[in-house]
């Protein structure tokens, strides 16, 4: 993926969002996919998958994607905020219809408390240990990209954390903070 390409794109977002993931569009009525990667002691762990479809959770799609979010330290999943995952469906729905189809590569979703409080500056309030948020990144996307589609979505909270090359969105209040 080109750079600048990505930008210029992102210059006309308000406009691309209306018609492909926007509410005149019709993307929320479609079914709404999930295309998760995340490293862990396992390997590379994937889903792709539906996760909603026909104004329905779709069990199989939406339980492997609350698995790979899972807290891997703590081998503990639960079930997954359903606007998270619209959020991060929104934002690959954005980069497809500009031909980019990639995987969101995984490095937080689900924490358990004890994990949470042994993350070094994590708040304790974090949403994280509600299932509500998602820290990662995609291959090739700048992450404040990644950050502007997210605040377009205006879905909750978004996170930029620039230096580390990673986003953190979460479906709570509208807000928006560099890390
Ligand atoms: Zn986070």
């Amino acid at each position: 993926m080109n750079r600048r390409q990505l930008l210029r794109q992102a210059a006309a977002l308000p406009a691309i969002l209306a018609s492909s993931v926007g509410a005149q569009g019709d993307f929320w009525r479609q079914p709404r996919s999930i295309w998760l990667q995340r490293m862990t002691h396992l390997g590379r762990e994937e889903v792709k998958a539906v996760y909603f479809a026909d104004g329905r959770v779709v069990a199989d799609g939406y339980l492997a994607a609350c698995r790979l979010l899972r807290d891997v330290r703590a081998g503990q999943a639960v079930q997954m905020s359903v606007v998270l995952l619209d959020i991060l469906c929104g934002i690959q729905g954005f980069l497809r219809a500009y031909g980019h189809s990639i995987p969101l590569l995984t490095t937080s979703g689900y924490r358990s408390p004890a994990t949470n409080a042994s993350i070094e500056g994590a708040v304790r309030s974090s949403m994280h240990i509600q299932g509500r948020a998602w820290d990662g990144r995609m291959q090739g996307v700048p992450a404040d990209l990644l950050a502007r589609i997210a605040t377009y979505l205006q879905g909750g909270g978004v996170g930029l954390y620039q230096g580390r090359g990673f986003l953190h969105v979460d479906d709570g209040r509208l807000r928006f903070w560099r890390g």
